[in-house]
């Protein structure tokens, strides 16, 4: 193929934001987004949220995206393949490619016990999933919620104000405390209780039997409605995989640039390691923000500019009307200052090697904003 082309492989964040600069940047060649959601591209954090409690509808990424940026979008058709210069979809289309992005972002994990692969038990990723998970919650009475991290806290709580008795299975003594620390996850085990949300503190997981019942090392059995398994999320990297693409970490490895072991092929989103400049190392991110902004360097790549992925990733979570902001490197911290406030707010700066590596307030915007800095030029953590 000689005229310059690109195939975008992903609906999400990544793969929309990158036509988007590509074309912004000047890119001119034929551009192709093919996905294997059905769903025209949309917003992914209302799916625990307002989406999932029926109060919102689906949200477009970008309004007459396919119109304004002059792409041929398909939808629900996987790539199956990736060749050297044209991939394959499970339908049998060919498409060959001057430059291909893969944005194929992340899947659920099912955890390997008996009874989690049950058709009954739900996950939560796309609209097809959050779809199910309402109409499923709408004829019972109770949910049980398996994982407390971002997007087990907020179903939980959507679950929990459309009247259902939830549950949560919580593996450590606090949600996120691996994560986000002791401190952090008495604020979120604090917001869940006053959600009337109960929490199974230190809890496993053993068994899910018949979809609707459960067995854990701590309470023998417990029954409900519904199960929703929030245990985290594997890089979709079979493409690169297949294709001789290297990988680090479970995720495809590229530089600043976006750019891939494989000449004219590029990665950005959840499912890339991508090197960070201002970090000084790869960083693996799964932020909704993070994924419209790699897009973005890798769409500007892909039109032949110098563009470099340098931000300090940054995510919000909306727990019930609760709002939560993370900026944060995201790779570990040896020590967490909580500050909380006399009006409610707290933030909690996390440390290490005496340089400030990330920052969570809630109602403290003027500190997550400083944090961002404080991150990225490696300061010390501040005194107040
Ligand atoms: C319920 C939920 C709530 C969230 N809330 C927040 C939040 O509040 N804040 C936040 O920062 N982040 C949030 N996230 C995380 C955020 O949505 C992700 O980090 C982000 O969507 C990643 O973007 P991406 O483009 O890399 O991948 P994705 O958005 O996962 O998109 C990947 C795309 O690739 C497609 N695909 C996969 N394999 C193939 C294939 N073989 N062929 C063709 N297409 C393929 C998929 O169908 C999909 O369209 C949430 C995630 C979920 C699931």
């Amino acid at each position: 193929m000689d005229a310059e082309n690109l195939v975008v492989i992903g609906s999400g964040p990544a793969g929309v934001s990158a036509v988007r600069a590509y074309r912004e940047a000047g890119g001119a060649g034929e551009v192709r987004l093919l996905s294997a959601d059905a769903d025209p591209p949309y917003e992914r954090p209302p799916l625990s949220k307002e989406f999932l409690r029926g109060e919102a509808g689906l949200s477009p990424i970008d309004e007459d995206f396919a119109k304004i940026h002059d792409v041929t979008v398909t939808l629900d058709d996987p790539v199956t393949e990736l060749g050297e210069d044209r991939v394959r979809t499970a339908s049998g289309a060919v498409h060959g490619f001057t430059t291909c992005l893969l944005a194929t972002g992340a899947e659920p994990v099912r955890p390997g016990i008996p009874g989690a692969d049950h058709r009954d038990v739900r996950t939560l990723r796309s609209a097809a999933d959050s779809r199910a998970l309402r109409a499923a919650a709408s004829g019972v009475r109770s949910a049980i919620v398996v994982g407390a991290g971002f997007i087990g806290c907020e179903a939980a709580v959507s679950l929990s104000r459309l009247g259902l008795q939830v549950t949560v299975v919580c593996p450590d003594d606090v949600p996120q405390e691996k994560r986000l620390g002791r401190d952090a996850g008495r604020f979120l085990l604090r917001w869940l209780k006053a959600e009337g949300v109960s929490v199974l503190r230190g809890t496993k997981l053993l068994a899910v039997e018949g979809g609707h019942r459960i067995r854990t090392d701590l309470v023998p059995v417990l029954d409900a409605g519904v199960v929703v398994l929030a245990t985290g999320v594997r890089p979709r990297t079979e493409l690169a995989e297949a294709a001789g693409i290297a990988l680090e970490q479970g995720r495809i490895r590229t530089d600043e640039h976006l750019r891939t072991s494989r000449p004219g092929v590029l990665a950005a989103g959840d499912v890339a390691l991508a090197y960070n400049p201002a970090a000084g190392r790869a960083l693996a991110v799964e932020h909704w923000g993070e994924g419209l902004a790699m897009g973005e360097v890798a769409g500007r790549t892909a039109a032949g500019q110098d563009a470099a992925w340098a931000e300090v990733p940054g995510f919000w979570s909306v727990i019930g009307d609760r709002v939560l902001k993370y900026a944060a490197w995201g790779d570990g911290f040896d020590r967490a200052h909580p500050r909380p406030r006399d009006d409610g707010g707290f933030t909690v700066w996390y440390e290490r090697d005496g340089r400030t590596v990330g920052v969570l307030t809630h109602e403290a915007d003027e500190d997550y904003e400083r944090g961002q800095d404080l991150v990225r030029r490696g300061a010390p953590v501040p005194a107040s």
